[in-house]
């Protein structure tokens, strides 16, 4: 099975989008313990740090953002972020690279683990 690559803010986005979601449903859940305050005050709070947690990482994707090499990408001419070594564009995945030496290579995650795909 292909493996479906996304621009890293984009799941970085989905993330904190569902940690909100986890939130809400851990808050839902402890409404059944009603009989059980401790319980339901366990429930509430995780459900507090998941949403507060979403919070931390939409300031994280801000962070992440000023840090990104802004490009136009040379496949939609839209203006799109890169971070790491390669990535996608945000709008129609096209991959792409800061590393000239990564140019016309299959898109591969890894390069932005391995310190130079170049000396293999
Ligand atoms: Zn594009």
């Amino acid at each position: 099975m292909a493996k479906k690559y996304s621009s890293k803010i984009n799941k970085i986005r989905t993330f904190a989008l569902s940690l909100i979601f986890i939130g809400f449903i851990i808050m839902y859940g402890g409404i059944f313990f009603r009989e059980h305050p401790i319980v339901m005050t366990i429930f509430m709070l995780l459900g507090l740090l998941a949403i507060i947690g979403s919070t931390v990482v939409y300031f994280w994707i801000g962070m992440l953002s000023t840090k990104a090499v802004q490009v136009v990408c040379p496949n939609c001419g839209k203006p799109t972020k890169v971070l790491g070594r390669v990535d996608m564009c945000m709008y129609c995945n096209e991959p792409l690279t800061l590393d000239k030496g990564l140019e016309g290579k299959d898109f591969n995650e890894d390069y932005n683990k391995k310190g130079d795909a170049r000396s293999k």
